[in-house]
């Protein structure tokens, strides 16, 4: 990697044995240890196929998950990438250099955003091949950012700009969270803790939706009861934990 980036070389350390580079190890560790996480969470597809980046603070870049799984990624594969798609450290295959764009939309749309997390969920993904989105049937959904449920960009060849201006497109404010149709979902919140959780609440949600069908299918929450669910948990959090 020496001599890619020489206005750099001041930042030049050792990193994985036998070789200097640029990439923070620090932050390339805490974005393999995301991978885990999702993967631990169970809102993951059989192959673990998805990426996880993270925010660089105070700089336009993001590390990125380059490796074809997120089930055991190793921190040697985690890349730096500019938010304009410019690859600037690391090794980035073909597969996951296409889906760079759908990343650096979201930092470069949401400043708030720290965090994004792309996986093919099976539950959720069904919602998204099916061009359905998941309405807001379970609590947790209005407690977590999504009252008016998960909503479905279009399809478009993965990471295209057609794709990115459907995710684009399908997202109101506030939303962390979409189905990629034909594809799978993409989250991205302001921390890799709460994109892990809204992953899993998508997941359950499209779980639980999926076996209600034989039950007559799932019924929302009535829109007037979705914001006094998220009153409710904002009221005990500020009581925090009670001890007796
Ligand atoms: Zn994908």
């Amino acid at each position: 990697m020496a001599g890619r980036r020489p206005e750099l070389a001041a930042s030049r350390r050792p990193c994985w044995p036998g070789g200097w580079c640029v990439v923070d190890k620090d932050l390339a560790d805490q974005v393999a240890g995301i991978a885990q996480r999702v993967v631990a969470s169970g809102a993951i597809s059989a192959n673990g196929h998805g990426n996880v980046s993270l925010r660089v603070p105070g700089a336009a870049e993001m590390y990125f998950t380059a490796g074809p799984s997120l089930r055991g990624h190793p921190a040697s594969s985690v890349v730096r990438v500019g938010l304009d798609g410019t690859l600037l450290d690391g090794d980035l295959p073909p597969i996951q250099g296409a889906v760079v764009a759908m990343h650096t939309a979201m930092y470069a749309d949401h400043p708030d955003v720290g965090c994004v997390l792309h996986t093919h969920s099976p539950y959720a993904t069904a919602y998204a091949v099916a061009h359905r989105p998941i309405g807001c049937w379970t609590e947790a959904l209005a407690m977590f950012g999504l009252p008016e449920g998960v909503p479905v960009a279009v399809y478009g060849p993965r990471g295209s700009s057609e794709a990115v201006a459907g995710i684009r497109r399908a997202i109101t404010p506030g939303v962390p969270a979409v189905l990629l149709a034909n594809h799978g979902v993409l989250v991205f919140h302001r921390t890799p803790d709460l994109a892990i959780l809204v992953g899993g609440i998508v997941e359950e949600a499209a779980q639980a939706g999926i076996n209600a069908g034989p039950l007559g299918g799932p019924v929302e929450i009535p829109p007037g009861l979705r914001a006094a669910a998220l009153q409710r948990a904002m009221t005990f959090d500020r009581q925090g934990t009670v001890h007796a």
